[in-house]
């Protein structure tokens, strides 16, 4: 968490000032007016949210369907038993991919909205959090990560993330496997025909499999494994090739 924090507030930091301080976009600031209003600011708000969803839409999917970043991600998945305290079960490179790729978007998206406005919007907070994710949560989802089945009605929960669309996301059965990437707006999930949100939880089983054993049981197996498995194929193709005169010698020819 403590890596995920100051690299994500760095990453936003540097990335703002760099796209802030850029000549190009200085041009859009001096054709554009600085009123503050409450309108901009709720506009702002929805955009960044618009936007980092779908960057950790995608960064998502991609830890799921590149082997390499799998191996560190399935540390989160490994979980057999859900609570809350199940979202900080995430390896420190899984921290280190979200807060790089959330960080420099955020920054693109403050620094291009300064460039635009020529200031940057306050977004409303509560409890500094901002509105439109401190409802969210309030109004269930911090309890993806649990044993409690919450969907929205119909229609519904193709467009707001529920507890059962992320429970349907840690599922290890079939029809289950990666599906629902999205955090926020499953929309992205029915976009990239992702989504799936069944009426109940009966074939749910959290987890990596059913039928292997879990490996992650341990605090150095949870750290250290990913490593030995992610960089198992590069280890592989390092490996001498075997000696073909040897092979010639005796008769071996494949
Ligand atoms: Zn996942």
């Amino acid at each position: 968490m403590l890596i995920y924090s100051s690299l994500l507030t760095g990453t936003i930091d540097l990335t703002f000032k760099l796209i802030a301080n850029s000549d190009v976009l200085t041009v859009l600031t001096s054709q554009t007016g600085t009123n503050y209003s409450v309108t901009v600011a709720a506009l702002y708000m929805l955009m960044m949210v618009l936007v980092l969803d779908f960057v950790s839409f995608f960064i998502h999917m991609l830890q799921h369907r590149i082997p390499f970043l799998w191996e560190f991600h399935k540390v989160h998945h490994s979980a057999e038993v859900m609570h809350p305290l199940t979202n900080y079960r995430e390896h420190p490179v899984d921290n280190i991919v979200y807060a790089l790729t959330n960080g420099t978007t955020a920054g693109i998206f403050m620094g291009l909205s300064y460039a635009l406005l020529g200031y940057l919007p306050s977004m409303p907070v509560l409890l500094g959090v901002p509105i439109l994710i401190f409802m969210f949560n309030l109004l269930g989802y911090n309890l993806r990560h649990s044993h409690i089945w919450l969907r929205w009605p119909g229609k519904l929960a193709m467009v707001f993330g529920s507890p059962a669309h992320h429970q349907i996301h840690h599922s290890c059965h079939p029809d289950h496997i990666d599906k629902n990437f999205a955090f926020v707006f499953p929309i992205w999930d029915v976009l990239f025909k992702t989504y799936e949100v069944p009426q109940t939880n009966k074939d749910v089983h959290f987890g990596i499999s059913r039928t292997k054993p879990n490996i992650y049981t341990s605090c150095m197996g949870l750290y250290l494994l990913p490593f030995k498995f992610a960089f198992k194929p590069v280890l592989r193709c390092l490996k001498p090739a075997p000696n073909k005169a040897t092979d010639k010698k005796t008769g071996d020819s494949h």
